[in-house]
């Protein structure tokens, strides 16, 4: 019988793949993952697997590798630009090849240069294309997109990991995935990672987790100092469960109405992915034709403060030691952190996006596109410039002193309502012994001044 290949890409699983599921059926199956720096690093200014998304797959192709060898399977890994090396293996063994659709452009390069493979739904809860108005077109704004794709949900219930003869592959040459060196050595800057658990048992483990606590999830999302959110988004982005096990998982929980906050933020992913569906180079340039001519600073000092955490503004620096520490941000403060830096500092949105990419190891290229675009203003649908989000009133707002003190441990000893705000805290400051400028930077700007720049430049920009 001819073999079936599986070309697993971010969609390391075995439970409701549907490209697994197909190639079971159809004959004995040998199973490739191919790290392809080459391909994504043709596309805009260059988007191969950052830095701390590296550290997870390392992790989860090594889960994944032991699944498949637990089942008596072995999973051959190789290095290069995907579609030849697919070609060239699906040639050496005779094989049929399937893989799961993914959308960012330049897997569709990938796909294109792999020859004939059978492509399987199984990255989106629909495929962004079948969702359309009634003339037929496809949405650029969120609400109405949304409310269409409600029409198909709920999606499929998700699918067991199903019976796989496996082929003998023992003849194929394999990397070995240590020597790929997808993990930091000097320095070893994951040691704040250690509460991750990357790996599909690992993913199953966060959803019965949240499970318990998704009936809280409106209440609590948007405070950071709580553990409100679900934490899911590094197994989604690399495919360690599939967005509709995400979906049944809580909605079977917690009842599809009490979940529908949690089920409308995975359409946020899903949207995502339709977004570059449409706009390819979402990730390099701006959805609306004003912000091609934006006034941005060039600041290096600024946008390191801004990456090191050390603004001043304590929610911001707070949220970018957290990203920088555990690869992950609260979504409430990435807003206010994206937000200070495009609007606050002037700095190109293209720089932020591409921290972010390098430090979350849930990095998603039209989730993360998507965000910084919203923020910016420049989106397709995006909240307007003019909405600049006040760091200080944020962090009062939704009650990060808790969180401040985690991350800023410097201004541990302010008071709830001083932490906010140390260059306000006067006697305060004083007592808790910190000394602005020296254990703690005073504000590099100031947020009316800085507010008033960003609406002339927003000016400046659309008059020009
Ligand atoms: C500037 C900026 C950049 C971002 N970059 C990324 C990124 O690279 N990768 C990424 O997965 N998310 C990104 N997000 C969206 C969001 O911050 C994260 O998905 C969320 O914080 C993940 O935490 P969670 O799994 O606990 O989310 P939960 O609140 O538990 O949400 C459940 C799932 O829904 C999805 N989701 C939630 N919010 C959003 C959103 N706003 N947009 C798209 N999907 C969402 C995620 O897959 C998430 O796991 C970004 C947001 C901003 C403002």
């Amino acid at each position: 019988m001819t073999i079936q290949l599986v070309w697993f890409r971010n969609d390391l699983r075995l439970a409701d793949h549907a490209a697994l599921i197909a190639a079971a059926a159809r004959g004995p199956v040998a199973a490739l993952f191919v790290l392809d720096d080459e391909t994504p690093g043709q596309f805009g200014s260059g988007w191969r697997t950052g830095a701390a998304q590296r550290w997870w797959l390392h992790h989860s192709l090594a889960s994944l590798g032991r699944s498949i060898a637990a089942r008596g399977g072995r999973l051959i890994l190789r290095r290069g630009r995907a579609g030849p090396i697919v070609q060239a293996l699906a040639g050496e063994l005779g094989a049929d090849v399937h893989t799961i659709m993914h959308h960012e452009p330049w897997a569709l390069v990938q796909e294109d240069e792999a020859g004939a493979v059978t492509r399987h739904h199984g990255a989106t809860l629909a495929p962004p294309a079948s969702v359309l108005s009634g003339t037929g077109g496809r949405y650029r704004i969120f609400t109405p997109w949304w409310k269409r794709l409600l029409e198909q949900m709920p999606p499929p219930r998700p699918l067991p990991v199903p019976d796989v003869r496996w082929a003998d592959v023992a003849g194929a040459a394999s990397d070995d995935l240590d020597g790929w060196r997808l993990l930091p050595t000097a320095p070893d800057w994951a040691g704040g990672f250690s509460d991750w658990q990357p790996g599909e048992a690992g993913a199953a483990a966060r959803v019965a987790d949240f499970a318990r606590r998704a009936a809280r999830y409106d209440d609590t999302r948007n405070l950071p100092a709580v553990e409100g959110t679900s934490r899911l988004s590094p197994h989604l982005a690399l495919g360690e469960i599939s967005p509709n096990a995400a979906w049944h998982g809580i909605a079977d929980a917690v009842g599809e109405a009490v979940a529908e906050p949690y089920l409308r933020e995975l359409g946020w992913r899903d949207f995502g992915q339709n977004i570059i569906d449409q706009f390819p180079d979402h990730g390099d340039v701006p959805g609306r034709e004003a912000f091609t001519r934006f006034p941005f600073r060039d600041d290096p000092d600024g946008f390191r403060a801004w990456c090191r955490g050390q603004t001043g503004y304590p929610i911001v620096d707070a949220g970018m030691r957290q990203l920088w520490a555990t690869g992950w941000m609260h979504n409430r403060v990435r807003m206010i952190a994206a937000s200070f830096l495009v609007k606050h500092q002037l700095i190109d949105w293209r720089e932020g996006e591409r921290w972010f990419w390098d430090c979350l190891v849930d990095a998603d290229y039209g989730s993360n596109s998507l965000g910084w675009q919203w923020v910016m203003g420049s989106g397709v649908d995006s909240s307007p410039f003019n909405r600049i989000f006040a760091p200080v009133g944020q962090s009062v707002k939704f009650g990060a002193a808790d969180y401040i003190r985690r991350w800023v441990p410097e201004l541990a000893k302010l008071s709830d309502e001083a932490i906010h705000a140390p260059w306000e805290a006067g006697v305060a400051l004083i007592r808790a012994g910190v000394k602005l400028g020296r254990d703690y930077p005073a504000p590099i700007v100031n947020h009316e001044a800085a507010r008033a720049r960003a609406l002339a430049a927003f000016a400046a920009a659309r008059g020009a």
